[in-house]
């Protein structure tokens, strides 16, 4: 995927690097929960997705649905957004998320709520939510997106790529147009089951969703 740096409208560049480095550095999940689907981001993924989204960042109003220990919200605000909505059910990692802010010296508007609850209006939603995938946590890829849709013109967002043509149907189903701006290869937790043989990596589309 080809961002490798966003100019903003200050004139500023912010490199790929630079981000990476600076988030690379963040605390992840002290004790991720499975059945919430708790993984973070890596850091290149983050500052790639944060990049490749500049012109819906930069200056905006960006909500992180299920943010975790906050890295998408951190790269947001590094990224120039001029406020960042960041909603995470579990009170642990936002106390890390928090921490996270600090050491960044950057300010975030934390939500300690879950995704149903949240109702304050953005320019744009950006998220890596959960799959979906596990038993516990059937569906919820389509409660974010439905609540998503509900805030926000502009998402861009991480699905399964077994998952592309349902998350089409889905966003066509509400009046949104979807389009894949590249396929990450992840590394999974242990803790991840699938049905299938167990796996190490996975593949994920990061989705432009529009209206
Ligand atoms: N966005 C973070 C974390 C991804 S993991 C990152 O990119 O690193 C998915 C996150 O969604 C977890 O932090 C989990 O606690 C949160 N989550 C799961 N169900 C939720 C719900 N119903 N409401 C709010 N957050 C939820």
């Amino acid at each position: 995927m080809a961002a490798r740096s966003g100019v903003l409208a200050s004139g500023a560049i912010i490199k790929q690097n630079e981000l990476e480095i600076l988030l690379s550095g963040l605390s992840g999940f002290q004790k991720p929960r499975p059945e919430l689907e708790q993984w973070s981001t890596p850091g290149d993924v983050a500052a790639k997705m944060v990049l490749l989204a500049i012109g819906d960042v930069e200056g905006k109003i960006v909500c992180d649905l299920g943010a975790g220990t906050g890295i998408l919200s951190a790269a947001c605000a590094l990224a120039g957004a001029e406020r960042v909505l960041s909603v995470e059910a579990d009170s642990g990692a936002c106390e890390t998320m928090r921490r996270n802010f600090k050491s960044l010296g950057i300010s975030g508007e934390i939500h300690n709520c879950d995704v149903s609850d949240f109702c304050e209006p953005a320019d744009t939603v950006l998220m890596n939510p959960p799959f979906g995938a596990q038993r516990a946590a059937r569906h919820l890829d389509r409660v974010f997106l439905a609540k998503a849709f509900s805030l926000a013109p502009v998402v861009y967002s991480l699905h399964l790529a077994g998952t592309r043509n349902f998350i089409r149907g889905f966003s066509e189903s509400v009046g949104f147009r979807d389009s894949v701006l590249g396929t990450f290869r992840f590394p999974l937790p242990a803790s991840f089951e699938f049905h299938k043989k167990p796996r190490k990596t996975v593949e994920v589309d990061y989705h432009r969703i529009w209206r």
